[in-house]
């Protein structure tokens, strides 16, 4: 057989380079250009995506040869996989492979809001020592998360992380998810394998959650329409605090912005936004708004799961 031959056009984590190249592939990391792709890919047998690469119809009409296509994360909407299923290509992703990682930064976002850490950290390289005991005063009415609600909108792989950690803080729990009645959380204690815990949640509505809830997170695929509005918006308590790490578009921006502004919101987590790569500079100014760059599976933990489930995966197609 001749080597099987692999483009990782957007990288591919060291764990995974190393189970290819142990099973004699040979693997190139080196990014090819997306409109240089259908004068190289012809030569390969699989490529690997992450967000960035696009392979489009045309792309996979030029390469006959293709026989695997690995995305490296959720998300297949950068891959026509419809199109390449009829081709005979095998379309891949890892879609649990981050849900740990992406649920650890919405704590992340969840713990700055509730401590204005996110504005403590703008504002203190600014500011002169004399300005020290100001801050102190402005950021001392911190709020525990223990103790809080908290809203989880997908119940999902990612959902069930967060309610994990959740639970693990001491918070209520409430999940709403149309296509799901309860979900099993397993709760396990490193350094002691005696202790497991298994707790059902019961999905709850979403008028219930939203009346209840101190705290509300998004973890649903992408939808057609927001999933908070103005109505949603309106039944939710004054001074929740939101995350987004779902997609962008998912909470009305400018609805958000008038909420923040009134109190009604008190504070938003924001990893995805409308119109990524560039997010409203307003957003990304708002003092009510800790954000950060689509991160929620850039961990080395994550990456290395990627790379891994990747190998493996394309290792059993070749290998049987
Ligand atoms: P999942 O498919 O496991 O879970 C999504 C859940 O949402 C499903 O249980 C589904 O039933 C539910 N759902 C669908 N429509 C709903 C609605 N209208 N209301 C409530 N629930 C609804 O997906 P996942 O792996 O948990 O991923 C969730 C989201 O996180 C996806 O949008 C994914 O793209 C995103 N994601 C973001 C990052 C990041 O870097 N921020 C990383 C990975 C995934």
């Amino acid at each position: 057989m001749t080597k099987v031959r692999i483009l990782a056009n957007d990288g591919l984590h060291e764990d995974g380079i190393l189970l290819l190249n142990e099973a004699g592939y040979e693997v190139i990391t080196e990014r090819e250009e997306q409109n240089n792709l259908p004068n190289v890919l012809p030569d390969f047998d699989v490529i690997l995506v992450r967000s960035a690469t696009k392979v489009r119809q045309d792309l996979i009409d030029a390469c006959p040869n293709l026989k695997v296509i690995g995305r490296g994360g959720v998300g297949l909407d950068n891959i026509d996989v419809k199109y390449a299923k009829e081709k005979g290509i095998e379309v891949y992703n890892t879609p649990s492979a981050s849900s740990k990682s992406v649920a650890e930064l919405v704590f992340g976002h969840l713990f700055s809001l509730s401590r204005s850490l996110h504005l403590a950290n703008r504002q203190m390289p600014a500011q002169g020592e004399s300005q020290f005991k100001a801050l102190k005063k402005s950021y001392s009415k911190g709020v525990e998360l223990r103790g809080k609600t908290l809203g989880i909108i997908g119940f999902g792989r990612i959902g069930c992380e967060v309610a994990k950690i959740g639970l693990g803080l001491g918070m209520n729990v409430m999940a709403v998810d149309p296509f799901i009645d309860k979900s099993t959380i397993q709760l396990d204690f490193a350094g002691m394998p005696e202790l497991h815990l298994s707790i059902d949640i019961h999905t709850t509505s979403k008028e219930k959650m939203l009346e209840k809830a101190d705290y509300i997170t998004l973890h649903i695929p992408k939808l057609d329409e927001p999933v908070i509005g103005e109505k949603e918006i309106e039944k939710m308590k004054r001074g929740v605090i939101l995350v987004n790490a779902s997609r962008g578009g998912m909470i009305d921006e400018d609805l958000l912005m008038r909420s923040l502004d009134s109190g009604k919101i008190g504070g938003i987590g924001l990893d995805v936004f409308d119109g990524e790569p560039i997010p409203k500079v307003a957003l990304l100014n708002h003092p009510k708004i800790s954000v950060s760059p689509h991160i929620g599976a850039s961990t080395g933990e994550a990456q290395a799961n990627i790379g891994r489930e990747l190998a493996e995966k394309i290792i059993h197609f070749f290998e049987g």
